[in-house]
């Protein structure tokens, strides 16, 4: 597949205390315009909505201030000598990007509560606190460049960082024409600065190796993953090792005098530093598991043709408080975000099976469902034909035959009793929404639906 795709690299940077205290200064600098802005705007609306409750007509009103990313650059330009004397000392592109997560941040609010924006409400956005928000600023114009040296980066009014890893994956695309900065975002992490550069990159990936090959993938708790050939793919070795090392921090923690809302407790010096620990931790096991996800969504997309996932973990649905189950949830979203755009990259497809589709609770021999299948419950014994297999196996098998169901089928008319649907069929990412799944049709086929995410 050849094509212009947007990327984003991502590199871990070796800054200098100074230049630490350089990009926190911008970082605040975001804040604070940010701050400014939605202070104006709140006060805007509550005059408004004051005015109202005294019955004046709406054209008496006092205008309301446009939050359009360009009119809030106009008023903070206008104001910044008097708001931030100091504004000189860090590079436009931070009050920017104050700015303009703002303006998103206010659109997404209006958008949702006329109902045109999809998910979950979002609320009016409210002030960034210093010792909360994430320290980012993005750089979106100036100088950006990735140095020769594949060991450095420029940014505007910053300058040269030097970066952890080497950038000679970026920098080569970077020298041959095959990719071009759009932005460079600078981020804190758990007490770490990174970078990620946006790009535009020409991407011409091999095709899938095995064009028509078929697998399912069920992601695991103790596996990392299980493909229904079989294959078990296991957790990276110290993987397990730093997730018995979280739950020891987590339980100090927590023994700790911790903050709490209700009394207005603040947090004691104990806990804090008890809670960078465990931090720490938490990134090193979700960075150990993402590596071994990024290795095996590679390898999937580069061999097989189509792959299918389910579309939430139906298990995962289930209250379950255990540390492992969460730690996977969170790696089942990621191989799902990773083979979307890896599948797309190679010119296979992703499938994603309908999350009410019972993929453990049916029999990958002979189709039977079972009506309880307990989380506890690791192999999958049929009470109809007596087929004995691992759960996560079992799983994994229904899902790739999901798919070789459909592919059979799609040449007759009354595969699912609703023919128009099945045009929605297997569409590679970009297709249409999920389609309803019939209600007499409790067995197999209970709805497939193409990722467009
Ligand atoms: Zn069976």
């Amino acid at each position: 597949m050849t094509g212009q795709v947007v990327q984003a690299y991502k590199f871990a940077m070796d800054l200098t205390p100074a230049q630490g205290r350089d990009l926190s200064r911008h970082a605040g600098a975001a804040r604070l315009a940010y701050n400014w802005g939605l202070a104006r705007i709140k006060a805007n609306l509550s005059q408004r909505e004051a005015e109202r409750s005294y019955g004046i007509v709406n054209d008496d009103l006092t205008p309301p201030v446009n939050w359009s990313l360009y009119s809030l650059r106009r008023e903070w330009n206008q104001a910044k000598h008097q708001v931030a004397p100091w504004w000189s000392e860090c590079s436009k592109e931070a009050y920017n990007t104050g700015l303009d997560q703002l303006a998103r941040a206010l659109k997404n609010w209006s958008d949702s509560s006329k109902g045109t924006r999809k998910g979950k409400r979002v609320g009016f956005p409210r002030f960034k606190s210093k010792r909360k928000a994430t320290r980012s600023v993005r750089f979106t114009t100036g100088t950006i460049r990735v140095e020769a040296d594949r060991r450095r980066l420029t940014l505007p009014k910053v300058g040269t960082l030097k970066t952890h890893e080497s950038t000679r994956k970026l920098q080569r695309r970077i020298q041959v024409g095959t990719a071009r900065v759009l932005s460079v975002t600078v981020r804190q992490e758990s007490g770490r600065w990174f970078a990620s550069l946006t790009c535009r990159v020409d991407r011409n990936d091999p095709s899938p190796t095995r064009p028509d090959a078929v697998v399912g993938v069920d992601v695991g708790i103790k596996a990392l993953a299980v493909l229904s050939d079989g294959t078990v793919v296991d957790n990276p070795h110290h993987h397990t090792n730093a997730l018995r090392k979280l739950r020891r921090l987590s339980r100090t923690v927590s023994r700790r005098q911790g903050p709490d809302r209700r009394t207005g407790q603040a947090p004691s010096n104990r806990w804090h530093k008890a809670n960078r620990t465990r931090n720490r931790v938490h990134h090193q096991v979700t960075n150990q598991r993402r590596d071994g996800l990024h290795k095996l969504t590679t390898e999937l997309a580069a061999t097989h043709g189509t792959v299918v996932v389910e579309d939430l973990h139906v298990s995962g649905m289930l209250a379950n408080r255990k540390l492992a189950r969460h730690v996977a949830d969170a790696g089942f979203a990621e191989v799902r975000r990773q083979l979307t755009y890896k599948t797309q990259w190679r010119g296979g497809s992703l499938v994603v099976a309908d999350r009410w589709f019972a993929s453990s609770k049916t029999c990958s021999d002979c189709g039977a469902v079972k009506a309880k299948l307990a989380l506890s419950e690791r192999t999958f014994v049929c009470t109809e034909c007596g087929v004995v297999l691992g759960r996560d196996l079992n799983a994994a098998r229904n899902l790739a035959a999901l798919v070789e169901r459909y592919v059979a089928g799609s040449g007759s008319e009354t595969q699912n009793g609703r023919g128009a649907d099945r045009k929605t069929g297997l569409v590679p990412a970009g297709g249409c929404e999920a389609f309803t799944p019939h209600r007499d049709d409790s067995r197999v086929r209970r709805g497939l639906s193409p990722s467009n995410r």
